[in-house]
């Protein structure tokens, strides 16, 4: 991987072309961590469309919803984005490989991609949506509007912790919450859980934007949401957040990454009748349509949001879901705040490509302090 650009691009134009086959993890049906395989022999990806590219993995960050995709998790709804037809049996997916960021190298393009956004061996990163193939693999293909150019002044390690949360974050607090470098400045934000992979890139960017940020997370997380700027930190361990939240100036807008109970009483703590807004990331959607089904999960879910949406804006509060969205364009406005110094990654542990089931164990049991990341050879 030190080789330079010519040889790299000689190197991938000869292997490109004769490469079927390459090692990655892989699952073959959901379950525990056992279902994880190691493989030399999963299909190498393949360039199906003019705007796609072909990414060297250097680096995979792990995420919650890979191990919630491990047991199945979304599995109904993903089917459907893979196969809107459903012409493929069931299972088709399999084997699967998970892995929602990356940062690599890109070793080919399709047509309409080079040379004007991206060339061979620019290196890159991506947030990878989870009805695709995912990062803990040598090589991924992914369409070109995903994927962006990496920091400069950042590892491949530490890029590949920061995509999958940013590019969340991004949907929560700027489409869904109409926040913007330009509207930030002493904002009131709460951000319900601090110290995990989306509150910790959640916490820098709203700070480099100028808003006032309070957090909610665990004592021994305090010193490193302060670090990340948080203004003001309650301990939810210490008892109930509500008391200590109330007793604040109100907010004008909270990212619920918490869930459960917090609905009952966050939406109260929000500045009634000036557009403040309640975004959650912590939603029954992907549950939904693995329960009842693509068409009736869909339907119960615009039932529920609805009915919530409404019963809020009585109150003069907007309710919203947040949602995952992949967006290259967020990526390089990203890229350049970390080039900038404005944004660093929180990388909280690092693992080889042969530890990748200790990885996921890692992301299994919770309290994370930053992000997991798996380094591929
Ligand atoms: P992480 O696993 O990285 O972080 C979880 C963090 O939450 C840990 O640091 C944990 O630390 C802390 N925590 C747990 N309970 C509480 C609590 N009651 N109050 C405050 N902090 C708490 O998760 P991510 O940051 O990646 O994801 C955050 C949430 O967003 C998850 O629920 C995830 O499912 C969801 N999500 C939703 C997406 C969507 O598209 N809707 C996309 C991505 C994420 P400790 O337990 O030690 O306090």
């Amino acid at each position: 991987k030190t080789f330079s650009h010519k040889s790299q691009k000689r190197q991938f134009n000869t292997s490109s072309s004769h490469m079927t086959i390459m090692p990655a993890w892989v699952i073959d049906r959901y379950g525990s961590n056992s279902v994880l395989r190691y493989t030399k022999n999963a299909a190498f990806p393949i360039i199906n469309y003019p705007n796609e590219v072909i990414i060297q993995v250097h680096a995979a960050g792990l995420n919650p919803i890979d191990v919630s995709m491990r047991g199945g998790y979304g599995a109904a709804s993903m089917a459907m984005k893979r196969d809107p037809l459903n012409v493929k049996q069931s299972g088709s997916e399999f084997p699967l490989i998970l892995g929602r960021d990356v940062s690599g190298v890109i070793m080919e393009c399709g047509l309409d991609v080079a040379p004007v956004y991206f060339k061979e061996g620019d290196e890159v990163w991506a947030a990878i949506p989870p009805w695709k193939q995912g990062s803990l693999a040598e090589f991924v293909v992914l369409s070109a509007n995903e994927v962006s150019k990496k920091p400069k002044c950042l590892s491949h390690t530490e890029a590949a912790a920061i995509p999958y949360v940013a590019a969340t974050a991004w949907s929560a607090l700027v489409n869904t919450g109409g926040l913007t470098m330009d509207n930030c400045a002493k904002k009131r934000i709460l951000i319900l859980g601090g110290s995990g992979g989306v509150r910790t890139f959640s916490i820098q960017m709203l700070k480099a934007w100028g808003a006032h940020v309070t957090v909610t997370c665990s004592q021994n997380a305090e010193r490193l949401v302060r670090g990340l700027g948080a203004d003001h930190v309650v301990d939810y361990t210490a008892g109930p957040v509500e008391g200590p939240l109330r007793a604040l100036e109100k907010f004008d807008l909270v990212l619920d990454n918490v869930g459960g109970a917090t609905e009952s009483w966050a939406l109260g703590l929000l500045k009634p009748w000036c557009g403040a807004k309640y975004v959650t990331l912590v939603t029954p959607f992907l549950q939904n349509t693995d329960r009842l089904g693509v068409a009736d999960g869909m339907l119960q879910t615009g039932v529920t949001v609805a009915a919530k949406a409404l019963k809020h804006l009585t109150k003069g509060v907007h309710y919203r879901w947040g949602m995952f969205a992949p967006n290259g364009l967020a990526l390089d406005d990203i890229s350049e705040m970390v080039d900038a110094g404005k944004i660093c990654a929180v990388v909280e542990a690092e693992f080889s490509f042969s530890q990748v089931p200790q990885a996921m164990l890692k992301v299994e049991k919770g309290h994370a302090r930053g992000k997991t990341v798996v380094t591929v050879p």
